[in-house]
């Protein structure tokens, strides 16, 4: 059967983002959003990986004007990790440690101990809390290759709904309550208003409830919780201090039974302590989060399952965000990984003449499962090489973390150092961290590896060089301040 009708069950970032990209991409299908008043939204989600602006501007061509208007991001280059036994260390999205400066032996990793910082413009940039460099005219320039995006969740959805709407999807505020299935297709789903609806195909987005997928259709969950301990997290916001600059990067902060994030938005900044509520009561951790950040006002707790469904495309139902999956924000995956499910959904249906066979689901569910394990992998590193504090939690990771995928990573990494070929085989085309990642950790870290590299004075003045060429960049960078001023002054236009 040809699909013609979709209809995308949740209202949140994944359910509009999904609904968006259909409808952009097949503006010839019929694409009905329902989403609950009653239920509402998690409302929280609110740093991105650089997928997203990529996702929006360059696959989906959306107006950017719009965009900043309605959504106001401010620029995220990656995180400032207040982990392991160094003050601090950056993973910029930029590449630092997985490529080769011209006259280097090897690869920039092996010469991370001669000093770690400005490998890359973007380091340099977030070392010096900048956003972008300037042009010779003293321009910033506005550029998005290795930015992503801090936005505030309702600002997010609020923009997505207009856009949604100016597409021509259909939104309606109903609460489903009860669903018809026939085998392990949906028939029909039966509003709390007293009437029904169908269509040809459902896209789940119902969060953590994840009524079609989970509730219906029972498919298995793979939990995360041997990996990933934590399942709850405190989140408060505070207002900015006069003076007190917007950072270009999320801050992720060691704490006794987890971390906390930090979130710099124009005119507020978003904390959030997520910790494992086996190790600390909810009390505690209030006051651990309050004590270190006495400004943050009123607090909300959210608590949260890790895992993934084991397929999320079953039957006529394909499952987006929240409904499909779950991991702690640590490296703020969810709003990419809702854009890539979106993404390979449409063009699914573009290649498959809407017409979708079962080998199709079975890539595409194989392909979506991968993902969602690499992130557990990836996630792993961080929390079984974090030896900067000796609490019970820590100590916990630290000896019982298993590393799934990432162990042939790590063990490569151990015996060979920062080298590149670990890329040829151990890690997957597809990750979504590459080398680069596993180096920003493995480095920042300072996990230890065997074979050194002792570099000659020849190198030593080509790294010199190098940096100073960097730092002299990243010293004359634009704040995001300034760089908000810019693209707001009515002569802006964006490339
Ligand atoms: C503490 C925390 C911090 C996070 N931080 C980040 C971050 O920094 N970066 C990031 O990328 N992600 C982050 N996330 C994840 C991110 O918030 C979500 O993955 C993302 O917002 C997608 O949510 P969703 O649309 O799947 O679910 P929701 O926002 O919960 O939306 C679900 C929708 O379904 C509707 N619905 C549910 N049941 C029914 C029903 N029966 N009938 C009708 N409608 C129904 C609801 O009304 C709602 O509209 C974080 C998550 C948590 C918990």
């Amino acid at each position: 059967m040809k699909i013609q009708s979709i209809i995308v069950l949740g209202g949140g970032s994944a359910g509009f983002t999904a609904a968006i990209t259909l409808k952009r991409i097949l503006p010839q299908m019929n694409v009905t959003i329902l989403r609950s008043p009653e239920i509402g939204i998690i409302g929280v989600g609110e740093g991105t990986t650089p997928f997203f602006p990529s996702h929006f501007h360059q696959f989906l061509k959306l107006p950017m004007k719009e965009f900043y208007e309605r959504a106001q991001p401010t620029w995220k280059l990656g995180i400032r990790f207040l982990w392991g036994q160094q003050e601090f260390f950056d993973y910029s999205f930029d590449q630092q440690f997985a490529k080769r400066t011209p006259g280097l032996a090897k690869n920039n990793g092996f010469y991370h101990e001669e000093s770690p910082a400005d490998w890359c413009l973007g380091a340099g940039l977030m070392e010096r809390s900048k956003a972008f460099s300037r042009n010779e005219r003293g321009t910033p320039e506005i550029t998005l290759n290795t930015t992503a995006y801090h936005i505030e969740n309702t600002k997010l959805v609020s923009y997505l709904e207009w856009q949604a709407a100016e597409l021509g999807v259909i939104i309606q505020n109903e609460t489903v309550e009860q669903v018809d299935r026939e085998g392990e297709e949906i028939t029909v789903l039966h509003l709390r208003s007293g009437g029904t609806i169908a269509a040809d195909l459902y896209v789940d987005a119902s969060g953590f409830a994840s009524k079609l997928l989970g509730q219906t259709l029972n498919e298995n969950f793979h939990d995360f919780s041997d990996t990933l301990f934590c399942d709850s997290a405190i989140i408060g916001p505070r207002q900015r201090q006069e003076n007190e600059e917007i950072q270009p990067f999320t801050t992720a902060e060691t704490m006794d039974h987890g971390w906390c994030w930090r979130i710099d938005h124009e005119h507020h900044i978003n904390r959030g302590y997520v910790y494992a509520s086996s190790f600390v009561s909810d009390e505690q951790a209030e006051a651990e989060f309050r004590q270190k950040n006495p400004l943050v006002q009123q607090t909300r707790l959210v608590r949260f399952r890790s895992g993934r469904y084991a397929r999320s495309w079953v039957g006529n139902v394909i499952a987006v965000g929240n409904a499909a999956g779950f991991v702690e924000p640590l490296e703020a995956t969810a709003l990419m990984i809702l854009c890539g499910q979106s993404r390979s959904l449409a063009e699914a249906l573009v290649d498959s003449d809407a017409q979708p066979g079962p080998m199709l689901k079975n890539m595409y569910n194989r392909f979506m499962g991968e993902r969602w394990d690499e992130i557990r992998d990836f996630l792993a590193i961080h929390y079984r090489f974090n030896n900067r504090l000796d609490t019970p939690f820590w100590q916990h990771c630290r000896e019982k973390t298993p590393l799934h995928g990432a162990e042939e990573i790590y063990q490569f990494y151990r015996e060979n150092g920062p080298s590149m070929l670990a890329n040829a085989i151990f890690i997957s085309p597809n990750d979504q961290f590459g080398a680069e990642g596993y180096l920003a950790m493995f480095l920042g870290m300072q996990v230890p590896y065997q074979k050194k590299h002792q570099p000659s004075e020849q190198e030593r003045a080509i790294l010199q060089q190098h940096k100073h060429l960097i730092a002299q960049q990243a010293n004359r960078g634009a704040s995001v301040s300034e760089a908000l001023q810019v693209v707001r002054d009515p002569r802006w236009r964006w490339a």
